[in-house]
């Protein structure tokens, strides 16, 4: 082998260790959607193991100030997610609305499956487990003024950032797509990436290929408006 042709041995080397290095920070795309089985840790919940162990710190932190966390949601597949979808549609319609409009109800607050957040194993829902608590959790006004989880909020808007979790469903009246979820956290460290691989899916192909209710109205334009609004409608420091 001559100079030259070491050389180029070399950058082979070098551009085959740097493939298999990128290659392994992906994500498999099916994780990405709720299809996969995604190693996740926790008891009573479901996170990947990094995110979890923010989440401990957290809590922790937060326990030291008499708040005590509590996850109400974490990991969500998607057969979860379109049972979720499939019973809101039901109960919309049987209100007498259109598919257009039952769909629209859903999507306040809630994600089409293949598209939440909660597929990936890096974000939250949480409630304070001290106050005394009837009905609804996640209802925003139990987490403002007297509500229950008024100083879960409080703590939180200060701390979570430490820990790397962010509010994707911010207050902000210019964001587009969901309500506003005090509840709802996000470990950003693995969502950002995750988010920016998952926009370059074929998303299409989630919706058509299940049995969603709701379907006639489900269409490609439907989908690629909604993944601006809702999909990249969250706190620009998740994006
Ligand atoms: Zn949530």
């Amino acid at each position: 082998m001559n100079r030259l042709e070491f050389f180029h041995t070399g950058l082979a080397i070098l551009g085959m260790s740097l493939f298999e290095t990128d290659n392994s920070m992906k994500t498999d795309p099916k994780l990405l959607i709720g299809k996969g089985s995604p190693k996740l840790v926790g008891k009573n919940y479901a996170l990947l193991a990094e995110a979890d162990k923010a989440f401990q710190e957290m809590s922790a932190a937060a326990q030291k100030q008499g708040i005590v966390i509590k996850m109400v949601s974490s990991y969500r597949s998607f057969e979860k997610q379109k049972s979720i979808w499939n019973r809101k549609f039901s109960m919309f319609k049987s209100h007498g609305m259109s598919d257009l409009d039952a769909v629209a109800k859903i999507i306040e607050y809630s994600t089409l499956p293949g598209t939440s957040r909660h597929h990936w194993g890096t974000d939250i829902d949480i409630i304070d487990a001290g106050p005394a608590q009837e009905g609804d959790f996640l209802l925003a006004q139990k987490f403002h003024g007297n509500g229950p989880y008024n100083t879960l909020r409080e703590w939180m808007e200060i701390h979570a950032q430490d820990y790397d979790f962010q509010l994707p469903y911010t207050k902000d009246e210019k964001r587009s797509g969901f309500k506003y979820e005090p509840w709802h956290y996000s470990y950003a460290p693995i969502s950002i990436p995750m988010l920016r691989q998952y926009l370059d899916l074929d998303h299409k192909e989630l919706i058509f290929t299940t049995d969603l209710m709701g379907g006639a109205v489900l269409d490609h334009g439907f989908l690629e408006s909604y993944i601006k609004s809702h999909v990249l409608g969250i706190n620009p420091s998740l994006l």
